[in-house]
């Protein structure tokens, strides 16, 4: 069928769209090279067990998930409060199995009191829509829920007084999975993996019953925009999450 040519993309536009500009597109190739293969063979999978003090089930949320939300929207805890425009408790599904979690809310956000809505947040959008999900099927969040001045990285104080926030949401969400955004986000689950995250990423890590999926930030892809090499890392990373999620 021919589309009109003023008619919206597709979804399945939209997904053949990003997965070429990922650097994905060999998937359209009928003879791909070898090294290029994307699909995830199951003993590429690498389940990482829970350390005895991360292998106990969280226990069950303390309250509602709606009060804490309104509680950060008030939170004056610390000197985030000072700066911010408005807090960013996070968006989605309240009984996702996949969970999203960033460092801290940036410009766009703050403006907008909504999780990954700049150029970062449009690039984890297509990369949420080439999973096959839609964001408002994932949940989204951020370790820290007020802008941090001038995009600075999150100091262990601030993290510290949001923590109870991050851990009340996942109590109530229980994901499956939580995919972890960069550094802040993967330190806050695993501090005692050490190693940057080249090495870390593209593993499932075993944490209160749940599985942690750390894997670049999309703003580092946008910083590195013409290198193919780490949006397949990416790309790679969130194909093990599809097949742990029975996705793919
Ligand atoms: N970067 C993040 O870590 N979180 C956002 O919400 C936006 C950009």
């Amino acid at each position: 069928m021919v589309r009109h040519p003023e008619a919206p993309p597709s979804d399945l536009e939209e997904r053949l769209k990003f997965l070429k500009e990922i650097g994905a597109d060999f998937i359209f190739k009928t003879k791909r090279p070898p090294a290029a293969r994307a699909t995830v063979e199951p003993s590429a999978v690498r389940v990482i067990a829970a350390p005895p003090e991360h292998a106990e089930p969280l226990g069950p949320p303390a309250r509602d998930i709606a009060s804490v939300h309104e509680e950060i929207l008030r939170c004056r805890k610390c000197p985030l409060a000072e700066g911010r425009t408005r807090a960013v408790p996070g968006e989605g599904n309240l009984a996702a199995e996949l969970m999203f979690v960033g460092e801290g809310p940036g410009a766009d956000e703050d403006a907008q009191g909504r999780p990954f809505v700049g150029r970062a947040g449009q690039l984890l959008t297509k990369i949420i829509a080439a999973m096959t999900y839609d964001r408002k099927d994932v949940f989204i969040t951020n370790v820290v829920k007020c802008r941090p001045p001038s995009n600075r990285v999150p100091h262990r104080e601030e993290v510290e007084v949001c923590t109870a926030f991050l851990l009340e949401q996942i109590r109530s969400i229980r994901p499956k999975v939580i995919v972890t955004l960069g550094k802040s986000a993967t330190d806050f689950f695993l501090p005692e993996t050490f190693g940057g995250m080249t090495s870390i990423r593209g593993n499932f890590y075993g944490w209160h019953g749940m599985q942690i999926m750390p894997t670049f930030h999309p703003s580092y892809l946008v910083r590195n925009e013409g290198n193919k090499a780490i949006k397949k890392m990416v790309w790679d990373d969130m194909q093990k999450v599809m097949a742990l999620l029975g996705r793919k």
